[in-house]
């Protein structure tokens, strides 16, 4: 039987960059279900870097995560991460009130008048969406480079993927957690709980109480952009109360209804009436034919009650560590996130300082729920 220091359970932007951290610092193993790393949410998410998006919390995490996109270590990936892409939260006359509220959460955000939105986007329909809100902060992010760079760390310090391997029970003795999965045994000293929309299972397998964690889908299509027009460096636009966004997708145009349909934990897939929302509302407030959709998928952003990230040891057990609650920012968060459960693993962090993370402790603790 394999012996480590840490299994990850779940090879999602979340157990993968964490299980990175961690394999600096000892013998690390991630386990993932299935074939591919990334296959589940990770691997669906319009990718998109968003300072100004999320909660107080969320969105500290996310800056600390841009400098480790912006310049990450030696040899992690030759090209940029991060493509610059502003994020304009867009609004009609009846969305003041909305967007006054985006404008005041976040100092990263410019108010910005109907002809400047018209001009940056000019499908909108400026007699609908009369004002916005601007973060120039916000960029594009490489998700497969991001995931190939934490993997590629990962072995070069010796850490340990094994594919295919399903945990299916968790029986902690005395000293370690003993991890059947479909293939084989291991044990360690500690486990980590990765498992995205499958974390309250994990928990429930290892004998602790699920957290209620709620598995939402979201739904993304690609369709054509206007033969006329160059969709190149538009903003991402989304709607301020969060009903649609759209985005330039290499040369296309990626939609979305912003569903959050609550699901249980599986291999999602799109409903036809999830995509006849996104388009009636994307054509509410600009003119964007629709003939076909060219790619449709979903996938599961799965979210703590508060809507704030989990990241601790469980109340009931100094061994069991949740990282996990990633819900719509997960992968914009990746970094900072491993950063803080590196730190509460091991004891030490790089990206973020000590006293920052101490302080977010309480509010990423899966204590807040006992
Ligand atoms: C349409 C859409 C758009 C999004 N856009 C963005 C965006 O622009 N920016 C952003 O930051 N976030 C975005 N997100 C959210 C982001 O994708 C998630 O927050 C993030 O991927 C969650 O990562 P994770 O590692 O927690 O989960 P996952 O990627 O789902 O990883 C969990 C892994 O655990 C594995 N697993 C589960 N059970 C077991 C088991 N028993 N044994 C072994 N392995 C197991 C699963 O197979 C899976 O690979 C979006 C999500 C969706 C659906």
């Amino acid at each position: 039987m394999g012996e480590y220091d840490f299994i990850v359970i779940g090879a999602g932007i979340a157990g993968m960059s964490l299980a990175c951290e961690l394999s600096a610092k000892g013998r690390t193993l991630l386990l993932e279900m299935e074939s591919q790393p990334g296959y589940h949410s990770t691997g669906r998410s319009a990718a998109y870097y968003a300072p100004a998006y999320g909660n107080d919390v969320v969105r500290e995490i996310t800056v600390a995560s841009g400098a480790f996109f912006y310049e990450p270590p030696a040899g992690f990936t030759d090209h940029p991460l991060v493509n610059n892409r502003p994020a304009l939260f867009v609004a009609t006359k009846q969305q003041q009130q909305s967007l006054q509220k985006t404008l005041n959460a976040s100092s990263h955000l410019e108010l910005i008048d109907r002809d400047a939105i018209e001009s940056s986007v000019p499908i909108i329909d400026k007699g609908i969406i009369t004002q916005g809100a601007i973060d120039y902060t916000g960029g594009d992010l490489d998700v497969d480079g991001l995931m190939q760079g934490y993997q590629r760390l990962f072995k070069q310090r010796k850490g340990e993927i094994s594919t295919n391997s399903t945990v299916v029970a968790l029986q902690k003795s005395s000293a370690f957690w003993r991890v059947t999965t479909t293939n084989d045994s291991y044990q360690a000293k500690t486990v980590v709980n990765a498992a995205g929309a499958w974390a309250d299972q994990i928990a429930i397998l290892a004998g602790i109480k699920p957290l209620l964690l709620q598995p939402k889908r979201r739904t993304a299509m690609l369709v054509d952009t206007p033969l006329h027009l160059n969709s190149t460096d538009w903003p991402m636009v989304i709607d301020v109360d969060e009903q649609f966004y759209l985005k330039p997708d290499a040369g296309q145009i990626l939609l979305s209804p912003a569903d959050e349909t609550l699901s249980e934990a599986c291999d999602t897939h799109p409903e036809e009436f999830d995509i006849a929302v996104a388009i009636d509302r994307i054509q509410r407030i600009c003119s964007l034919p629709v003939e076909k959709v060219n790619h449709s998928w979903a996938g599961l952003r799965t979210f703590a009650t508060d809507n704030t990230f989990v990241s601790g040891f469980d109340t009931s057990c100094e061994s069991f560590y949740w990282q996990a609650g990633q819900g719509g920012y997960g992968v914009q968060s990746c970094a900072g996130m491993a950063d803080i459960g590196c730190f509460q693993i091991t004891g030490d962090c790089g990206l973020m300082s000590e006293q920052r993370i101490k302080k977010l402790a309480d509010k990423l603790s899966p204590a807040r729920f006992s």
